[in-house]
């Protein structure tokens, strides 16, 4: 007789846990809540989804914020070529800046349609609007009724967007169960700033920045720091390089005042940006410092940078002193800002924290504290950088509860 396998959640994680479980003999049901599956996984990559990173083994890992290692038998049982295998048989894939897979038709629906097919060619039983109320004993209970099953994976996701579904309900099974679940933190978010400088620039995009994330000024040693493009909102700072450094504060700093540097000229040594000041400033010798800085700094910028110099606005450029220079460099290579804390977890791309990977083997994603059960996705105590890590995740560990499942 083949072994009942019960997943609960239609996300990324639990279609391919229930498309493996299949794949390997097991009489499969797929629990979803919502109407149909997939569908923070249709809001992924800006609807484009961007399905995993075509990048080599060792990066992947470099790209995993929380317990890389607990994932190196999923993913190398299931890398991203096998993903990228399994799902152009169903849909064409195509790769962009950055190894970024995405679909040729940037659909993330055609996606979720592929992933239908495999499901119904695999004879998955998938029951929408279905919401599974409690676990235990073999059973799983839904509105009014219950069914038996051999295993289950769980597979509900995180606490982010949980307009998608996603509202921590593999935490309260896994708590009955007896696993610890690490504090949810908000993970990839936009951060909030105490400077009144930040509405001043609101809207604002900056490339080429390098972004450091420290504890406190003093601190030499960062939490963070990366290189890129970030965006000044009305509370606080977001943008690529921004999200990365979220993450790095959610697991180190949760909560806590912390400093973040910015180096609006990275490309230009302290040297050279003087010499670049000095030619500015003489291309513009009769005009106020705060006219003379056009060449170097977007329009928005200039009065920010002009107040913190504490150099007279109207002071005539040829009149700044060395110092007063010395002191303008430092302020562009290292434009400080007070971090109060993230945006909430209903708008952070990711959840960190989660289940507990110690009490999961990490070579079947099975419950160290009960036998049967399983777990794979966001719902577990891991979480990536951008870029398709999230995704491959949800995939490599969703394949491998799935396989482990129907075999044990
Ligand atoms: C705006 C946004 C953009 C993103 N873009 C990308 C991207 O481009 N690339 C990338 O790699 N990652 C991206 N991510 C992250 C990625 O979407 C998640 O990591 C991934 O969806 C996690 O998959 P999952 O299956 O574990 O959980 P989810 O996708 O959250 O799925 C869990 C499912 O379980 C269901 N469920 C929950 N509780 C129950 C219950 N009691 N009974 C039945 N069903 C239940 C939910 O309805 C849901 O469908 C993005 C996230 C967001 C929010």
């Amino acid at each position: 007789m083949s072994k009942r396998v019960t997943v609960i959640g239609g996300g990324p994680a639990g279609m391919m846990a229930a498309y493996a479980a299949a794949i390997n003999g097991a009489e499969v049901t797929l629990v979803e809540k919502n109407e149909k599956l997939g569908k923070k996984l249709f809001i992924t990559g800006k609807g484009r989804c961007n399905v995993t990173n075509d990048c080599e083994d060792d990066d992947f890992f470099k790209n995993i914020v929380s317990n890389p290692k607990f994932l190196y038998s999923a993913y190398y049982g299931f890398n991203n070529s096998a993903l990228i295998d399994l799902i152009s048989r169903y849909c064409p894939l195509k790769t962009e800046r950055g190894n970024r897979v995405f679909p040729c038709s940037d659909h993330s629906s055609d996606i979720i349609r592929a992933f239908e097919k495999m499901l119904k060619e695999t004879g998955v039983r998938v029951l929408l609007d279905t919401k599974v109320t409690g676990i235990g004993d073999g059973l799983v209970s839904i509105s009014r009724d219950s069914f038996k099953t051999d295993s289950i994976v769980i597979a509900t996701g995180g606490l982010s967007y949980p307009a998608t579904g996603s509202t921590g309900d593999g935490y309260d099974f896994a708590k009955k169960l007896g696993h610890s679940v690490e504090e949810p933190r908000p993970g990839l978010v936009a951060l909030c700033c105490e400077e009144t400088d930040c509405p001043d620039l609101q809207g604002l995009s900056l490339r080429n920045i390098t972004f450091t994330l420290k504890e406190t000024k003093e601190e030499r040693k960062p939490v963070y720091s990366g290189f890129g493009e970030m965006l000044f909102t009305h509370f606080g700072i977001s943008g690529p390089v921004v999200l990365s450094a979220s993450s790095y504060y959610s697991s180190k700093l949760s909560g806590k005042r912390a400093c973040a540097c910015i180096d609006l000229k990275s490309a230009l040594t302290e040297n050279e940006l003087d010499e670049r000041l000095v030619r500015d400033f003489n291309k513009y010798s009769n005009k106020a410092f705060r006219n003379s800085l056009s060449d170097l700094l977007p329009s928005k910028m200039i009065p920010v940078v002009v107040r913190r110099s504490n150099i007279d606005p109207d002071k005539k450029v040829n009149v700044v002193t060395r110092e007063e220079r010395q002191n303008l460099i430092r302020i562009l290579k290292n434009f400080e800002l007070t971090i109060t804390g993230t945006c909430p977890i209903e708008e952070a791309i990711i959840t960190q924290g989660g289940i507990c990977v110690k009490e999961v083997d990490p070579s079947t994603m099975e419950s160290r504290i009960h036998k049967n059960i399983y777990f794979a996705g966001e719902v577990l105590d891991v979480d990536a950088l951008t870029g398709g890590f999230n995704l491959q995740t949800a995939f490599s560990t969703g394949y491998l509860a799935g396989t482990s499942a129907a075999k044990n």
